[in-house]
């Protein structure tokens, strides 16, 4: 049996999460959120309070880690870290260390060694041009920062945190930039990937977008 791979690949905060893992659950297919990969590898490192400029003994890190996911949690060294791969420190820090070629190198092998055997939807920057550049069908969504930073500040505020619209626009803006403009595998959208922009847009809007495009391929994946 062939398996498939969807791949949605986007700037942060754009709701690729949310939207990979309700077509996952849609065409019963197995979620992959290959940014935390790269937040629990920043969670290793930062608690083994190494000198975030030493990029050999990340790249050691890197080669060693253990990362899966079970049952939709992610597991670091076997622990559960779904909470602590989304805090602040993570998020400040994690472009920095997924921009080394090497740690990439590691991660996206086992991002694919993860995806084996499976029918995957995988969200993350690079899923459609380098992790799987053959993937069955692409997707690059996107929006507005101001409606990224807005939407970031509502999941904050609904977790019971306060959260300053302009400190995490600016974040926001950061991580951007670095991932779009890092050598090795940037942000981009793909050649063939489906352009959405999800400005102005509900959840159920982009959702609808997307189910339909994968059930006009052919009829090839069923959508339940
Ligand atoms: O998707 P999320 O915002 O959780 O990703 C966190 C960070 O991990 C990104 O800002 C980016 O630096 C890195 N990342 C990446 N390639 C991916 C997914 C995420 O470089 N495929």
């Amino acid at each position: 049996m062939q398996y498939k791979v969807i791949a949605i690949d986007g700037p942060a905060g754009a709701g690729k999460s949310t939207i990979a893992k309700l077509v996952a659950d849609k065409i019963n297919y197995t979620y992959i959120d290959s940014g935390a990969m790269y937040r629990a590898l920043t969670l290793k490192v930062l608690e083994s309070s190494m000198d975030l400029q030493d990029k050999e003994a990340i790249i050691g890190i890197s080669e060693i880690v253990d990362i899966d996911f079970k049952e939709k949690s992610i597991y670091l060294d076997g622990e559960v870290v779904d909470k602590q791969i989304r805090e602040e420190r993570i998020n400040k820090n994690v472009s920095y260390i997924s921009a080394i070629p090497e740690v990439r190198r590691n991660i996206v092998q086992l991002q694919r060694r993860i995806s084996q055997g499976k029918n995957v939807v995988m969200d993350g920057r690079d899923v459609g041009t380098v992790i799987f550049p053959n993937a069955f069908l692409k997707f690059f969504i996107t929006a507005s920062l101001e409606e990224r930073a807005k939407r970031r500040c509502t999941e904050i505020e609904d977790n019971g945190t306060q959260a300053d619209l302009h400190d995490i626009k600016s974040q926001i803006e950061k991580r951007d930039y670095i991932d779009t403009n890092r050598e090795d595998s940037p942000l981009i959208q793909a050649e063939d990937a489906i352009l959405i922009d999800s400005s102005g847009k509900s959840i159920e809007e982009v959702l609808k977008e997307v189910l339909t495009y994968i059930a006009s391929n052919g009829g090839k994946i069923d959508v339940v």
